[in-house]
């Protein structure tokens, strides 16, 4: 059988053996280190309930999009592989659809990730193939049946330390409560803030969640009353372990409004009456709003732009969304977050996280910004970008402007949870590689190497996301 991969020969290290050796010296330092996941999307109801893993195509195909978009690019219907409202396939039929496509996965992260988890999670090294499809689902779904592979277990094995869920402002927070309560568990599983559906007038349902919130806080239906049960809800998330607030915009644009023009938009908003100029300036102003509150109440504002979601129609209204085409658009910064950088850029411990799908932002912008304002850090690179050669990209787009020390640390922002240490893995195999070129090129040395590989693990996310 041929074996996928062999780690013993530098997974995803440089391939001269001098630089390698360097790498594998830093890798080797900070491969065991505990995972801080500070943004993410893994429901908080599976480390809550702890229960089993129903069958190998739930756990690593139905519920990644990565996975079903490669399918549904090679023309199978996202039906026949259980993915959309309703949709029912035989599980064992959907995973032999994976492995007799194998071969599309060749080179991309989503293939890296799997293979990863194969071999680590549950000592699969044959590759997948029509051949090996039987085996390999009968000997997940076995492991499955474990004790060991039950959520919390899992969480335990993968030295996860902190794990971020992504969270409704209207959620009571009751799991992570629980969570936090139960003495069994010792892992810290903490909200998000994610308040785009309130903040859109776009959005489907703005009116009425809004009207939810203004109920849920008491207040009265101006656009004072909004901000108002806007901070106690993030006041709600604060008390119960929250450290960040995150925004899904489709562009970085913000505007520092006036309180009576907020205000005339805010009830037009209310009254879908804004046409989409009046749209894209409310949200704009909320956006900075935002960040007036972060600077208040310490909460980090992560902002995840550029990316237009649900592009074909169809798929949509028959499937839903989350299911594979996302996709990213060109994304600009420097002239849209200037109104909140003006306001707040230079405000004590104020802390704002800048993700992009656009890569060619890294140098030109975000590098940039994060290296004068001392609130701008650097998110590591994200959805599309977050495979071993973007990453590198990446770390050289940023860091001749920026260093190390203006970057996130790594974020891993999944909903496949199997997935995180695969995914945490290739972080610090890749930057362990860009160190070893650095010291083998003369440009840094090995002490400050070894102090920088600990830190993109350790103390920068923790500093980024005040854990
Ligand atoms: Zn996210």
């Amino acid at each position: 059988m041929p074996t996928t991969t062999d780690l013993e020969s530098g997974y995803l290290l440089p391939a001269d053996p001098t630089t390698r050796s360097i790498a594998l010296d830093l890798y080797e330092s900070v491969a065991d280190a505990p995972i801080v996941s500070p943004h993410g999307h893994v429901s908080p109801a599976l480390i809550i309930d702890d229960e089993p893993f129903s069958d190998p195509t739930d756990l690593l195909i139905t519920h990644d999009h990565y996975v079903t978009r490669m399918l549904h690019s090679a023309g199978y219907d996202l039906a026949d592989l259980g993915v959309g409202r309703g949709a029912s396939a035989d599980p064992r039929a959907v995973w032999t659809i994976l492995a007799e496509n194998w071969r599309r996965f060749a080179g991309t992260a989503s293939g890296y990730w799997l293979t990863r988890e194969f071999d680590t999670l549950f000592g699969i090294t044959e590759e997948l193939s029509a051949e090996t499809a039987d085996a390999t689902y009968d000997r997940i779904a076995a492991a499955l049946l474990e004790p060991d592979f039950r959520p919390r277990a899992l969480f335990d094995r993968f030295r996860i330390d902190v794990l971020a869920t992504t969270d409704d402002p209207l959620d009571d927070l009751a799991g992570h409560a629980s969570l936090a309560a139960d003495h069994s568990f010792r892992g810290r599983v903490l909200p998000t803030f994610r308040p785009d559906a309130y903040l859109d007038p776009e959005a489907t349902g703005f009116t009425e969640r809004v009207e939810r919130l203004l109920m849920a806080t008491a207040q009265e239906t101006t656009f004072t009353g909004y901000l108002a049960a806007l901070a106690e809800r993030r006041e709600y998330f604060v008390e119960r372990g929250a450290v960040s607030a995150d925004h899904g915009v489709i562009e970085p644009f913000t505007a520092d409004l006036e309180l009576g023009d907020a205000e005339r938009l805010f009830q037009g908003a209310l009254q879908g009456v804004l046409d989409a100029d009046e749209a894209r300036l409310f949200r704009g102003h909320m956006l900075l709003q935002m960040a007036g509150m972060s600077v208040d109440d310490g909460l980090v504002m992560t902002v995840h732009p550029g990316v237009r979601r649900n592009h074909h129609t169809a798929t949509f209204d028959r499937s839903g969304a989350d299911t594979g085409h996302d996709l990213p658009v060109r994304t600009e910064f420097t002239e849209n977050l200037r109104p909140l950088l003006q306001r707040y850029g230079t405000a004590k411990d104020f802390h704002l996280v800048l993700f992009a799908v656009d890569e060619t932002v890294y140098s030109r912008e975000v590098a940039p910004l994060a290296g004068f304002y001392p609130s701008v850090y650097i998110g590591a690179p994200w959805w599309f970008l977050d495979a071993p050669d973007a990453i590198l990209r990446w770390r050289s787009a940023i860091t001749e402007s920026a260093g190390f020390y203006r970057s996130s640390g790594f974020i891993d922002d999944t909903r496949a949870y199997c997935s995180i240490p695969a995914r945490h893995d290739t972080a610090r195999r890749v930057d362990s590689s860009f160190l070893a070129r650095l010291v083998r090129e003369g440009r840094v040395s090995m002490p400050t190497a070894e102090r920088i590989a600990h830190d993109l693990v350790d103390t920068i996310p923790r500093e980024v996301f005040k854990l």
